[in-house]
């Protein structure tokens, strides 16, 4: 086997041809069909307490230990909203966007999630993040960073994010601290024909400023992809804007687990400390290797922050609702065990 995308195309031929055909052309679909509500699916109703209902310190050691079943989160306390009006301007038009893009995100739904601008992109989009902090009641057992959209192409990694927003803006209990980047390249996914790079044609998950980055990214460019622009590393180890903000967000949230959605190899990839998932829903823990300037070897092996890359079997379909409720009943599992 000569290169590692050989290979991938291999094992995606194995599990799916139509991922094949999604991952290898840059395919124009852009509309995800629309699904039923997540909150539907995702919510496993707990148990009907009599009267005097347990405490939810007690709903958490129940059998699912879902983060989805408390009262709705009081959003007047999350203090960090950027309201400013140039803020608020931002997000709206990046809303207004991917609700043109995105059928299973509409501009009502991102606007409901109050996203905080935090900078912009080369073409001005916004760069922003939601935060499901801390409450009052208890310490979090850790703090969790979820990343969509890092390749502008991969549609469904950012639907699922907003899914799985959706239900922690009705369910959060506080048992993690989150921060959500549902669209981590807008540049590459709302151009009218979106891309896995950025706006500069830069593959931001080659970019990322890893110890190895100098002597091996430009190399392992030219030598294993044969300098295919969809896995162009750029000039500079973390020379791309949306990089930089990555890098700060990591710096500033200090996340103990960074989850990263991909799509359509249809597999868990697992990068640092051990222990990694064995599955998330149907999707099975198989090793792709190291990339020289991926968030798995910045973040995972030279930071030893937790990196679960979940590669989504499909880049323009989402997961059905059952499945997306399986993967986050199976991924709040493994992060009790990782993290309490
Ligand atoms: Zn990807």
């Amino acid at each position: 086997m000569k290169n590692l995308g050989q290979m991938l195309v291999i094992i995606c031929m194995l599990s799916g041809l139509f991922a094949c055909v999604t991952s290898e052309s840059d395919t124009q679909e852009m509309v995800v069909p629309v699904t039923s509500p997540v909150v539907d699916a995702v919510v496993t109703p707990a148990p009907v307490a009599p009267s005097s209902a347990a405490p939810a310190v007690v709903v958490l050691e129940e059998v699912l230990q879902l983060e989805v079943i408390a009262e709705p989160i009081d959003t007047e306390s999350n203090t960090a909203l950027d309201t400013t009006l140039a803020g608020m301007t931002a997000v709206t038009a990046l809303c207004e966007k991917l609700g043109a893009k995105l059928g299973s995100v509409s501009t009502q739904d991102c606007l409901h999630q109050q996203l905080i601008h935090s900078s912009v992109s080369y073409t001005g989009n916004s760069l922003a993040y939601r935060e499901f902090p801390a409450l009052t009641d208890y310490a979090p057992l850790g703090r969790v960073l979820v990343i969509g959209g890092i390749h502008g192409d991969e549609f469904s990694s950012v639907s699922i994010v907003f899914k799985w927003m959706g239900a922690l803006q009705e369910h959060h209990t506080g048992l993690f601290h989150w921060r959500f980047v549902p669209v981590a390249n807008p540049d590459g996914l709302l151009q009218n024909v979106s891309q896995r790079q950025n706006s500069r044609g830069v593959d931001l998950n080659r970019n990322f400023p890893t110890a190895n980055w100098g002597a091996d990214a430009h190399r392992y460019w030219v030598e294993r992809t044969g300098r295919n622009p969809r896995r162009d590393p750029g000039e500079k180890p973390g020379s791309e804007l949306e990089i930089q903000w990555l890098l700060e967000q990591i710096s500033s949230f200090r996340p103990d687990v960074i989850i990263s959605m991909h799509a359509p190899y249809d597999l868990v990839d697992y990068d640092g400390p051990p222990s990694a998932p064995s599955n998330f829903g149907s999707l099975h823990l198989r090793r792709l290797g190291v990339f020289p300037g991926s968030l798995g070897n910045y973040a995972g092996l030279d930071m030893k922050i937790p990196v679960v890359t979940v590669e989504l079997e499909s880049a323009g379909i989402m997961p059905s609702p059952a499945e997306i409720n399986n993967m986050w009943v199976d991924l709040v599992q493994w992060l009790k065990g990782q993290l309490g």
